[in-house]
C-alpha cells in the first residue's frame, strides 16, 4: 500500500472492500484506507480517483470529492455514499472487490464540537456527513432529529443506521411518497412551530437551494446552525482556488480548505 503524508493528510492507495448497489443511482463503497480512516473526523471529506489505480488512461483527470459517510479506524476501513451524476460517478460502479483507488485525505474541517441536542437536516446525496455525525454522536445522552429529504422514498438512504443511532428520523419527500409531503426545511420549520428548541445545534448538508432556506428559518428564529458546503474543486487544499464561495462579508473562502463546514451566518447564499 502506497502512502505519503503531508500535514496530516495522506495520499493512500485504498483497496475496495464492498460496493453495495442501493438503487436509484446510489451506491454504498466501503474501503480499506487505514490511514485515512485513523485521522477522520465527522465531516470531513476525501478526493478519489474515479479510475482504477492500474488503469493508464487519464480521463477523468481530476478526483472527485466525496463526504467520508462513516469509519471504522480499528478495522482501517471508509465508507463512502455517492450517487452517480456524470463522467467520474458513472466509472464508480465498474470498481469491483479487490481493486485499488487512489484516496487524498482526510480534507477540510469536521463538524464543530456541540454540547446539547443536535438536529440534523439532510437533502439528497448531502446525507452522508450527517450520518457520521449521528453515528459519533450516538450514546452521549443527547436527543438527535433528523429531517431527511428527497425527490422520492427511492433516494432515502440508511434509515436504519440513523434509527440504529438513536436518531428520531422524519423524512420529507417531494412526491409525498414517504413522510412529509414537501422539503424537509419545511417539515423543520413546521416541527419548530410546534416546540420551543433551546440550546440545540442544528447542522444541514444538501444542494445549496435547500441550505439557503435553512440558514433563512435558522436565522430567523435565532438559532445556532452550520452548513456543510459542496462545490466542484480540483486540488482539495486551496490552492487552485476553484472551490471559492462568496461569504456575506464580501470575500469569498475555499469549500476545501476553510469549509466544507460554515456557519450559516457567515455564507452568503444569494
Ligand atoms: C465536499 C464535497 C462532498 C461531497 N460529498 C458527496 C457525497 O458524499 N456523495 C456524492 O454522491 N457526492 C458528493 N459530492 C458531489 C460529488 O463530488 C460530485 O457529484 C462528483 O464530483 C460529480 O462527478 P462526475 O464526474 O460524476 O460529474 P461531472 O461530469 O463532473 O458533472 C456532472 C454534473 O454534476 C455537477 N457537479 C459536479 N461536481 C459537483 C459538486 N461538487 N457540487 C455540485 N454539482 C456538481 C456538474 O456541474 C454537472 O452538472 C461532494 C462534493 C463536495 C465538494
Amino acid at each position: 500500500m502506497q502512502i505519503k503524508e503531508e500535514n496530516g493528510k495522506c495520499l493512500e492507495v485504498a483497496t475496495v472492500l464492498e460496493q453495495v448497489d442501493l438503487g436509484s443511482g446510489y451506491y454504498l463503497l466501503i474501503l480499506r484506507s487505514p490511514r485515512i480512516a485513523a485521522a477522520t473526523h465527522a465531516g470531513q471529506f476525501l478526493l478519489m480517483s474515479v479510475r482504477r489505480s492500474d488503469d493508464a488512461s487519464s480521463d477523468p483527470l481530476l478526483r472527485r470529492p466525496f463526504s467520508i459517510l462513516g469509519c471504522g479506524p480499528a478495522r482501517g476501513t471508509l465508507e463512502l455514499l455517492y450517487r452517480v451524476v456524470g463522467t467520474g460517478t458513472r466509472l464508480m460502479p465498474r470498481l469491483e472487490v479487490g481493486e485499488e483507488v487512489s484516496l487524498v485525505g482526510p480534507l477540510g474541517n469536521g463538524w464543530p464540537g456541540t454540547e446539547g441536542d443536535v438536529v440534523l437536516v439532510a437533502g439528497g446525496v448531502g446525507m452522508p456527513p450527517l450520518l457520521y455525525l449521528a453515528e459519533e454522536l450516538s450514546g452521549d445522552g443527547r436527543a438527535m432529529t433528523l429531517f431527511y429529504g428527497a425527490c422520492s422514498v427511492s433516494h432515502l438512504h440508511l434509515l436504519d443506521r440513523f434509527e440504529q443511532a438513536g436518531v428520531d428520523v422524519r423524512l420529507a419527500t417531494d412526491d409525498g411518497s414517504a413522510g412529509h409531503h414537501g422539503s424537509c426545511v419545511h417539515a423543520l420549520e413546521k416541527w419548530l412551530d410546534k416546540r420551543g428548541v433551546q440550546g440545540a445545534s442544528f447542522f444541514g448538508c444538501g444542494p445549496h437551494g435547500m441550505l439557503a432556506a435553512f440558514a433563512k428559518l435558522t436565522e430567523q428564529r435565532g438559532l445556532r446552525a452550520f452548513v456543510s458546503l459542496e462545490a466542484p474543486m480540483a486540488c482539495g487544499i486551496g490552492v487552485c482556488r476553484g472551490c471559492a464561495v462568496p461569504m456575506r462579508d464580501g470575500t469569498y473562502r475555499m469549500v476545501c480548505s476553510d469549509g466544507p463546514i460554515f456557519t450559516t451566518d457567515e455564507v452568503s447564499f444569494e
